[in-house]
């Protein structure tokens, strides 16, 4: 089964929607007539605006970092899924592990977030992953089964197989330069893989994506990316600069 590449940078807390604007039209111009991979961009939500404008019509889809659940209401300070939609956004990335850490995101916050993601008809890149402590207690399978399950709790396999990525992404890997060796990277996507099928079918569950993300960088992506039941990557710091997400992106065609 072939699968796109899917390639996202993922901007966490950077640049200001002006920098975020003169970034794609860069990545714009650069990508003219690229094919081979999807690429993607997470600027901030302040960004999200302009920044889909300059994308509109473009081959970068525009991504959210988070999304809340509610249609609307008295929430103050989130963002709700048709204000996302009307940003352009398709992708929105969920449940990413600094969410987890340092904003209390559990397996049933990520679960309430795809759901509303896909009730807006956008598409969602879930984020799962082990941390060290887990890696080493032998855990690691577990952890993966645990978050895969709790996030796709009640979807419908028709969502899965036409909406979703995963981004298997070891907590311990993200943003340390830490890369987790290709037997690491090939032994986890294979569990993922195992348990997209056993909820799926195993017909299915191969045609979702599994992206690797952790300490990407132009110089060790092509041996990642070859890894078997690698679809891509989500990247941190190596996208926030044109030659080196360029660079990556090569390396996913
Ligand atoms: C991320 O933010 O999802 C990530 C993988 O970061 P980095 O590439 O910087 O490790």
């Amino acid at each position: 089964m072939k699968r796109v590449k899917i390639v996202v940078g993922n901007w966490k807390c950077h640049k200001t929607p002006s920098e975020s604007v003169e970034f794609v039209k860069e990545l714009k111009s650069r990508l003219q007539g690229h094919t081979g991979c999807e690429v993607g961009v997470g600027p901030t939500f302040t960004a999200l605006y302009p920044v889909g404008k300059e994308l509109s019509g473009s081959n970068i889809a525009l991504c959210s970092q988070n999304i809340f659940w509610e249609k609307q209401g008295a929430f103050t300070g989130e963002v709700a899924p048709a204000m996302l939609k009307d940003c352009g956004v398709k992708y929105t990335i969920i449940g990413h592990s600094e969410r987890r850490q340092y904003f209390g995101e559990t397996d049933e916050t990520v679960n309430k977030r795809l759901k509303a993601s896909f009730a807006e008809g956008m598409s969602a890149i879930v984020c799962i992953g082990e941390t060290l402590a887990q890696r080493e207690a032998g855990k690691t399978n577990e952890v993966l089964s645990t978050q895969l399950k709790g996030a796709l709790a009640d979807i419908s396999g028709a969502d899965m197989v036409s909406r979703l990525v995963i981004a298997y992404e070891p907590v311990w890997a993200i943003g340390t330069g830490k890369v987790a060796t290709t037997d690491q990277v090939r032994e986890a996507h294979a569990h993922i893989r195992a348990v997209l099928n056993e909820l799926l079918t195993p017909e299915l569950g191969e045609t979702v994506r599994i992206q690797y993300g952790g300490s990407v960088k132009p110089e060790n992506a092509t041996e990642i990316f070859a890894v078997e039941n690698v679809d891509g990557g989500l990247i941190g710091g190596a996208a926030l600069k044109a030659d080196s997400f360029m660079a990556i992106i090569n390396a996913a065609k």
